[in-house]
Order: structure tokens, then C-alpha cells, then sequence
């Protein structure tokens, strides 16, 4: 059976902005991938990939969130994406080591669960549902709907939202709230195109 979802967009005057009140839709924040290996001076930095830290600890501590998760890239050191491996990264996100900690400009009093990922050497792991428990659990919070945020958007934020509305999730994402490699120039343009196509609302 189809649940009819009712949103009643209201001015909420004390913060001078929409804000939208929920029907029993249950929402997760899923933020992707925030960590030190993919902001400045990391091993594989996203261009600004920290600029986004103000954007997301908004976002988990707006209270409009029933769950928030951070996904880590979490590698064995011998990962099938690195470099030295075959791959066409450098070695990062090597589960344990410093590059690997979420970013320390996250709030992390806000996320509820912390999802490691690419695990597995022999498969990419830029979705943190790929491997991981990471739909079981939303499920079984009765999560119907996901905003994701974080890096990078031509990669792992793609992946996870794709994989997102695969699963059934309804899926938005916060377009401040990440940032993009561009190896290939308008990369991040085609990853948002891709997303919108597979029916994720960006905004
Ligand atoms: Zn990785």
C-alpha cells in the first residue's frame, strides 16, 4: 500500500525560512563521506571539500532529521582502487589511520551512526549501501526518506543516492552541502544530472 504523504510548507517567522512540516514521513541525514583524505591536505583531496562542514552541521542539527549517519571510506591497505593496486586513486582512507577520522570540523555529538564502507578490496565501495548495513537499518528505522550531503558528488554521493532510490528511499540532496572532484571538467554537472534523472530532488 501506498502511505499518502502530506507536507505543509509553513513561514516559520523565528528563523525567516520554509520549514517543512513532516506527515509520518521518518527522514535520515546521510552524510558521505566526510573526512580528513578528502579535504585540503589530505591524500585525496576534494577542491573546498571542507567548505561544506557549516552546511552539514546545519543540516544535522536542524531537528528535521529522525537519524544521522556518516559514512566512512573505510580501505584495507591493499584496496583494488588504490594506485599501487591497479586502481586509479591514491592509497586513502586506510581503515584506522588519521586520513580516514571524519573531519574535525564535523559535530559529531549530532550523528547517530557511523557506516564504514569500501571494505570489501575487490569492489569500489562508493556507496555506503554497497556491503554495508546500511539500508537494514533504515529500514528498520522506518526511514522513508534520505537527504545526503558530503563528498564527493561525482562519486560516492552519487553512488549512495542512486543506490538510495534503488532501494525505495525517497532522496534529496543538499546541493550546498557537497563538493566534487571534476577529474573530467563538468563531472560534478553530469553526477547531478544522473541523480535528478534517477529521481532525486536537488536542492
Ligand atoms: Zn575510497
Amino acid at each position: 500500500m501506498v502511505g499518502i504523504v502530506v507536507r505543509i510548507a509553513i513561514l516559520d517567522r523565528s528563523q525567516s525560512r520554509v520549514k517543512v512540516i513532516r506527515g509520518d514521513m521518518a527522514r535520515a541525514l546521510i552524510i558521505v563521506d566526510f573526512q580528513n583524505d578528502f579535504t585540503p591536505g589530505g591524500a585525496l583531496p576534494v577542491p573546498d571539500g571542507d567548505q561544506i562542514s557549516e552546511r552539514i552541521n546545519e543540516l544535522a542539527a536542524s531537528g528535521e532529521f529522525d537519524l544521522v549517519v556518516a559514512t566512512r571510506d573505510w580501505h584495507p591497505p591493499e584496496h583494488g582502487s588504490f594506485a599501487t593496486s591497479g586502481g586509479p586513486w591514491p592509497q586513502h582512507c586506510v581503515a584506522g589511520s588519521d586520513g580516514a577520522q571524519l573531519h574535525s570540523s564535523l559535530d559529531q555529538r549530532r550523528v547517530d551512526v557511523v557506516i564504514d564502507k569500501g571494505q570489501d578490496p575487490d569492489t569500489e565501495g562508493y556507496s555506503g549501501f554497497e556491503g554495508t548495513g546500511l539500508e537494514r537499518m533504515l529500514r528498520d528505522r522506518g526511514i522513508d526518506e534520505v537527504a545526503i550531503c558530503g563528498l564527493a558528488t561525482d562519486y560516492c554521493v552519487k553512488n549512495t543516492a542512486i543506490d538510495a532510490l534503488r532501494a525505495g528511499f525517497r532522496v534529496c540532496v543538499d546541493e550546498r552541502g557537497i563538493r566534487g572532484v571534476d577529474v573530467h571538467p563538468g563531472d560534478c554537472k553530469r553526477a547531478i544530472g544522473e541523480m535528478r534523472e534517477a529521481g532525486a530532488v536537488i536542492g
